[in-house]
């Protein structure tokens, strides 16, 4: 990856603290190592947080992201991936815009095709697309990256469904990973297309993420494996920015 997403020490530094206090699991109950604070609680201190600091402002994209596997995934969904994010060793994203669809999403035009409906992490797919203005879409502030991407799945005749029908939420590892939450040392089809510079944001990145142009081959294939989360209705869809 490229410099360009490297960011300043003290964001490294501020985000390593905030996890550290456990905030990122406030609102959990203990046995996922949380707090058990009131949500209203954990929203309030983050707005302190999130004033203080716009990159401490993106990992509650984080939060949310895993707040979303706790009500949409498989458990096993939960203990690999939201686990992994509320404990701060992962940071988690929501890529719901492309360059022709901000507010309406139904013009959305990532496809996944269904690779292997028998993963222990969920059925898996392939994706390919572009996903624009994505918050801490690339940065090196963790050792992985899960993004939630919001795709279409094509209908019989292989063409998207026009309108939010066939639209599906997929978890997305930068770095792919097993069932045990280790990384299998094969890097994802996820690759920074550029950086949204937006003017006084220094302490995070904002992205044009591509899905599936070839930069990583996944087992010898262009398109990044993808796994759906449990649910698959556009109600994931109210998740956006
Ligand atoms: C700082 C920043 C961070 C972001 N981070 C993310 C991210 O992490 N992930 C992600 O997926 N996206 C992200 N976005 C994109 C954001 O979600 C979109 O900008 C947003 O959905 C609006 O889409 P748009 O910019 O294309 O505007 P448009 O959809 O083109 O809207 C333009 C204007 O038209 C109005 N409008 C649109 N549709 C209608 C309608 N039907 N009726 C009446 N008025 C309407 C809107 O209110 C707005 O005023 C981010 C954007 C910003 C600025």
């Amino acid at each position: 990856m490229a410099a360009c997403c490297a960011l300043p020490q003290a964001t490294h530094d501020a985000r390593a603290a905030y996890a550290e206090s456990g905030m990122l699991a406030a609102a959990q109950d203990y046995e996922h190592g949380g707090m058990q604070l009131p949500y209203v609680i954990e929203a309030a201190a983050n707005a302190f947080f999130g004033k203080a600091s716009i990159s401490i402002g993106s990992n509650l994209l984080t939060v949310g992201n895993a707040n979303l596997l706790m009500v949409h995934g498989t458990e096993l969904q939960k203990q690999v991936f939201a686990a992994n994010e509320f404990n701060g060793r992962w940071a988690g994203t929501m890529c719901l815009s492309e360059p022709q669809a901000g507010s309406s999403l139904s013009d959305i035009t990532t496809r996944a095709t269904l690779e292997d409906q028998d993963d222990p992490l969920g059925p898996r797919y392939r994706l390919r697309g572009n996903k624009m203005w994505i918050s801490s879409g690339e940065h090196e502030l963790t050792e992985n990256i899960v993004h939630l991407v919001l795709a279409k799945i094509p209908g019989p005749d292989g063409k998207l469904i026009p309108g939010v029908k066939g639209i599906s939420l997929f978890i997305v590892p930068k770095k792919l990973v097993d069932t045990e939450g280790n990384l299998t040392g094969v890097r994802n089809d996820v690759a920074l297309a550029g950086l949204n510079h937006k003017l006084g944001w220094r302490g995070t990145t904002n992205t044009l993420l591509n899905f599936g142009e070839g930069q990583f081959k996944v087992d010898g294939e262009a398109e990044p494996w993808a796994t759906s989360s449990a649910s698959r209705t556009r109600a994931c869809a109210a998740c956006s920015t």
